[in-house]
């Protein structure tokens, strides 16, 4: 978080000539972060895309939030990505929340390429950064250059490869520097420090790349100077091989606020991130015999876009953002979408770039654009051609995380219930990883997201977006119910009057515990089949799927099987008495001796100022309930921060953003991560959470 990320996207952007004029951050202007409320608090909230051009490449770029509570937002994105720029602060090394973005883009495997940024600052180490990214990251990255001047006074690089000075110089044009090349001479006081740069470069690169290895070894049995010999095509070839396989992680530095160092940035996305060609082809799962097909950019002609953002617009409604993994999609395509099973029309096919969205004919293979006119489409859904050969097929969706904090609201005026109601639909639509409802006892509005900013943010964006204020009960956390064990199986009659009208159903339902957190299956035995029509049976299943939703104590129900085992009817037997009576039943079987609530536990990075460790350790142990996993202590010369890993129930971290603060002076910062849900609690820990 704030290493610059922004700030460099927008330098970029500029060079590209895609924008007008460099926004900036600190000014509130920016084109990377639009939302109003993301430029007041200074975090990309919501990752746009971008197309740009940069010598005669395309270059579609999508800015990642740092903060963990819009994991989603990494997660879409990772999805969509073939490579990735990490932007890491010269002074505060690598931060928490960097260490959790980038275990996500690994997890796909991502080749990545690491930028060193404000290297202007007081205190900035380009060496010292990059030990802490292999420290703390893991990545095995190698430094592509040498910084010329410190701080104040960083003036250029040497880039290792090419062998060239490249410096800034005035161009009287504010945070636009004039690049000049030069070669380095031998004379130079720096010659013999970027020889030996140059040589761990290529130890390095010999290490991973076979045939690196032995252009390397051919020029040492030549004699001479190997720095020298090894032609610029061999280590060029190398290290694009050595990052796309994930071997190596190249990394260069600059200052992006001042516009030094950014056109490297791009040129580092050509020369070694994947061009879509290179990308692996991607998965499609047959939708009913689940055998999987491979689709690929180049072998396959037929469409099969994915949805990864959904961004609503006033005049033209949802903004359906996708990546094109194969085919060409024209503008009058008819679509299928193969997860909701609905057709789609496309009206409007757009571009976006930093100033405006541009209207195109076509989107082609390995592309990103936005799709207008489409109505069912939502965030990780497949789209393919209608009554196309890919009809049966979907792309691997988007793994969700579990939405674990709770927060009751109110409009602060009765009368906008309504408007409140649409504008969380059309959030919900935008933000997979939010869920509304409305609370069947209470009457009250019901919001679950994955962390306290998150749920906050949301509050802000119904005031700013949509005008309306509320009242917000206090956050709390969303636990699960469950049973513990063993299989229970439970009838009912239901025989009402309503009104006037009499319903009757007799359902018999088995209900066994999985022993897992997972979502519950829900079956309908063979036996029961056969007195029920297909729109029965849906409603019957739909019936229970609604009931497991909010479980007795108010959470939904996980880990469980439920099985129909048979229907009894007679001529006042309706899917709504049916329904009613499967509810009734499992009210009772939760309610019974074997039920249990499941806590969620947080993974935690906390970072801290060496000085204040024990302190936040005495705080997490004692007072949350956290397990301490890990601690790294600062290195010795640099800011001396320690790391500190630990698992914590969610329960005791309410409110932690403010006691860190506190407790280090505002200079801690941590990042959480929804890990599992425990054990189940005993007796004591139910009622102290149910409290
Ligand atoms: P993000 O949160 O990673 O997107 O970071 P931003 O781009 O919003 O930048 C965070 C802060 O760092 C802003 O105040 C920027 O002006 C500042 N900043 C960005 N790049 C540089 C740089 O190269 N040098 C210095 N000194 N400050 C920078």
């Amino acid at each position: 978080m704030d290493a610059g990320k922004t700030t460099t996207s927008e330098h970029m952007l500029n060079l590209c000539g895609a924008s007008k004029s460099v926004g900036r951050v600190d000014t509130g202007d920016t084109v990377m972060d639009f939302l109003p409320q993301e430029r007041e608090r200074g975090i990309t909230i919501q990752s746009a895309a971008i197309s740009m051009q940069w010598k005669e490449h395309t270059i579609n770029l999508i800015d990642t939030p740092g903060h963990v509570d819009f994991t989603v937002e990494v997660e879409r994105c990772a999805r969509v990505l073939d490579g990735v720029v990490v932007v890491i602060d010269a002074v505060s090394g690598v931060q928490a929340q960097t260490r959790t973005v980038w275990k996500q883009t690994q997890r796909r495997n991502l080749p990545a390429v690491v930028f060193v940024n404000k290297m202007d600052r007081t205190g900035a180490s380009f060496s010292r950064t990059l030990d802490s990214a292999r420290t703390k990251l893991s990545a095995n990255t190698v430094a592509l250059q040498l910084p010329i001047g410190s701080e104040e006074n960083f003036d250029g690089v040497v880039d290792l490869v090419s062998m060239k000075r490249i410096e800034w110089q005035d161009s009287g044009e504010k945070h636009k520097p004039r690049v000049v090349e030069s070669e380095l001479k031998e004379e130079s006081p720096l010659y013999k420090e970027a020889m030996e740069a140059r040589r761990d470069l290529m130890e390095s690169l010999a290490e991973c790349d076979e045939l690196f290895m032995e252009a390397y070894l051919e020029a040492q049995d030549g004699g001479g100077d190997i720095t020298s010999s090894v032609n610029m095509e061999d280590l060029t070839g190398a290290l694009r091989r050595a990052c796309l396989s994930g071997a190596l992680v190249p990394a260069i530095c600059g200052a992006s606020l001042r516009g030094k160092g950014v056109q490297a940035v791009l040129d580092s996305v050509l020369s070694f991130l994947p061009s879509p060609l290179d990308a692996p082809p991607t998965t499609g799962i047959h939708l009913v015999n689940g055998k999987s097909k491979e689709i690929s950019v180049v072998n396959t002609k037929d469409l099969c876009l994915f949805a990864f953002k959904i961004v609503y617009d006033q005049k033209r409604g949802p903004l359906v953002f996708v990546r094109n993994y194969s085919g060409t999609l024209s503008d009058r395509s008819v679509l299928f979408n193969t997860s909701q099973g609905k057709k789609e029309r496309v009206n409007q096919l757009l571009l976006v770039t930093a100033d405006d969205l541009d209207q195109v004919k076509e989107l082609g293979p390995g592309e990103v654009g936005c799709l207008v006119g489409l109505k069912h489409t939502r965030t990780g859904d497949t789209l393919v051609l209608d009554k196309g050969p890919l009809q049966s097929y979907s792309l691997e969706g988007l793994h969700l995380p579990n939405q674990v904090f709770a927060l009751s609201i109110e409009p602060e005026k009765s009368s906008q219930q309504t408007e409140l109601e649409e504008a969380l639909y059309t959030m919900c639509v935008e933000d997979p990883s939010l869920i509304y409802e409305i609370d069947e006892e209470s009457g009250q509005n019901m919001i679950r997201g994955l962390g306290e900013l998150h749920l906050e943010i949301v509050c802000d964006k119904l005031k700013r977006q949509h005008g309306i204020e509320v009242y917000t009960g206090d956050a709390y956390v969303a636990y699960r119910e469950t049973l513990t064990e063993g299989s229970l199986t439970e009838s009912f009659v239901y025989d009402r009057m309503i009104g006037v009208k009499r319903m009757y159903a007799e359902v018999e339902l088995e209900v066994t515990a999985l022993g897992t957190a997972d979502d519950p299956v829900i079956l309908v035995a063979e036996e029961a089949k056969e007195g029920l029509t297909l729109d029965e049976r849906v409603s019957l299943v739909e019936g229970v799927q609604a009931s497991l939703l909010r479980g007795p104590r108010g959470f939904p129900v996980v880990g469980i099987q439920v099985m129909v085992k048979s229907v009894g009817r007679d001529h006042d037997t309706t899917p709504g008495s049916m329904r009613a009576c499967c509810a009734l039943i499992l009210d009772s079987i939760l309610r019974g001796k074997s039920q249990a609530l499941l806590e969620p536990i947080m993974a935690l990075e906390v970072e801290v100022p060496s000085r204040c460790v024990g302190d936040v350790l005495s705080d997490l142990t004692v007072k949350r309930r956290a397990q301490v996993k890990d601690i790294y202590n600062g290195e010795e010369d640099s800011r001396n921060n320690s790391l500190v890993l630990a698992h914590a129930p969610l329960a005791g971290m309410l409110g932690y953003a403010t006691s860190i603060r506190s407790m280090t002076q505002g200079e801690g910062s941590f990042s959480m991560e929804f890990l599992r849900f425990s054990e189940p609690m005993d007796d004591h820990s139910v009622a102290d959470a149910l409290k």
